[in-house]
């Protein structure tokens, strides 16, 4: 057994890894934090839910003054746990035990263990008791959480501990380190949130789970897929045993980005429907453009932050490419500007053919680019000359629905070439726009 002889916790004792007796045998120290990596939430928020919308609107007020770094751990954690006093333990045990926790938690960190990792769990805002019972409950060597004051079996509202203070996680496997002969860079971190961030710098690997905005701009890895098992991948842990057929189905989703580029243009090409329902109730189709955008921009902006919208969430992280997980994917926030733009300002014939420009021609130079495209476009390494041509051929018949020849094919030609410009997500917005104008200034209408 390993003993951890830290300040307040030494009474407590860390299992070593189930592959190795000694210190020497432990390959790395995984630290995983707890609300909002392995909690579905955090656990004070959900207690708050339960003693009633005041307390809970006052915990949530408090927690965002915290994320917006105005307030410290230690003030959001004593100035909340003040608010549940006379809480029984009883009460707050099953808030705890009833929170959802992360996909494959239990299999994911019995693996880390087999092969010789130190896993210890750590929060600044559960408390200790809960954190063991979940370590225990998940098979990690050990967890450490605040400590809470009770008397006759009910919370006195006083926090305190190690862990309750801002260096209290950095001092803590600094301890653990120490004991273990260890250094920062062997250590992994799995965190949220800006009470992390020093831990972060400081190890040699960190991973983003649900991760807020600032740890997403940081963290080398992220794992936005609510299951932990994501991580064996980062770890580049191939199980030979029972997990390999556990984890295999979404490995192969993780990295299988042609099936995404599908699943992402089958979503673009629903744009195309705008003109079909613009003829008929134009003012309705533009309400209802407006309203997905709005609604898209809320869902990015909880996704940045680790939270996920119901639905509209879920579609967005099995879309995005890889690249656009850390910031805000503006992809269909150009796509709906480009169609409501068009709407407002161009005449119907015009502003259908550019609709479906963008929703066919953009789709057919993703697809055939990425199948057959062979010959890089000169000034656009990322595209080829073989989309640019479907897109040309795909807008060309686009363009034969409303237009005459020769202008179907000029229409074809400046809208191909917007699009094999190195605009990002930009090229929704600037093909449907930049080709009608060119087609107003040619005089069509
Ligand atoms: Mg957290």
């Amino acid at each position: 057994m390993i003993n951890i002889p830290i300040s307040q916790y030494n009474r407590n004792q860390i299992t070593p890894p189930a592959s190795t007796s000694s210190h020497a045998g432990i390959k790395k120290l995984i630290i995983m934090d707890v609300d909002g990596v392995l909690f579905k939430g955090q656990f004070i928020l959900h207690l708050a839910r339960s003693l009633g919308i005041l307390v809970y609107i006052r915990t949530a007020i408090l927690c965002l003054l915290f994320n917006m770094n105005k307030i410290s751990i230690h003030e959001l954690i004593t100035r909340v746990y003040a608010s549940f006093e006379g809480v029984t333990l009883e009460h707050a045990r099953m808030v705890y035990k009833n929170i959802p926790l992360i996909k494959h938690a239990r299999e994911t960190i019995e693996t880390l263990r087999n092969h010789g990792y130190l896993v210890i769990l750590m929060s600044s805002g559960v408390p200790d008791l809960f954190v063991k019972d979940l370590a225990t409950r998940l098979s990690a060597n050990n967890g450490y959480g605040v400590e809470i004051n009770t008397e006759n079996e009910q919370l006195t509202g006083d926090v305190s501990g190690q862990l309750s203070r801002s260096t209290g996680k950095r001092d803590l496997i600094e301890e653990i380190l120490r004991e273990t002969r260890l250094a920062w860079q062997n250590t992994v971190v799995l965190v949220d949130d800006r009470n992390n961030l020093d831990i972060m710098y400081k190890a040699g690997i960190n991973i983003g789970v649900n991760a807020h905005y600032t740890v997403r701009q940081q963290a080398r890895y992220l794992i936005d897929s609510r299951d932990l098992s994501e991580m064996l991948d980062i770890m580049d842990i191939e199980d030979a045993d029972t997990y390999k057929t556990l984890f295999a189905g979404m490995r192969k989703q993780f990295t299988h980005s042609w099936y995404q580029e599908i699943r992402r243009k089958c979503l673009h090409i629903l744009i195309a429907f705008v003109p079909l329902f613009s003829i008929f109730v134009h003012n309705t189709t533009l309400i209802v453009l407006f309203s997905l955008l709005i609604v898209y921009m809320i869902s990015e902006c909880l996704r940045v932050n680790g939270y996920s919208l119901p639905l509209l969430g879920s579609i967005t992280r099995s879309s995005i490419r890889k690249p656009e997980e850390r910031g805000f994917a503006f992809g269909p926030v150009t796509l709906v500007l480009g169609a409501i733009l068009s709407l407002l300002l161009f005449p119907a014939i015009i502003a259908n053919t550019v609709i479906w420009i963008v929703a066919f021609a953009d789709t057919a130079a993703t697809v055939v680019g990425r199948g057959i495209g062979n010959h890089r476009i000169p000034y656009n390494m990322k595209k080829s000359i073989e989309g640019s041509l479907a897109a040309w051929l795909v807008a060309f018949f686009c363009g034969c629905i409303y237009l005459p020849l020769f202008p179907a094919v000029l229409a074809a030609s400046f809208s191909s070439i917007i699009e094999s410009l190195p605009l990002r997500s930009l090229d929704n917005l600037l093909m449907p726009i930049g080709t009608g104008i060119f087609l107003l200034c040619l005089g069509y209408s």
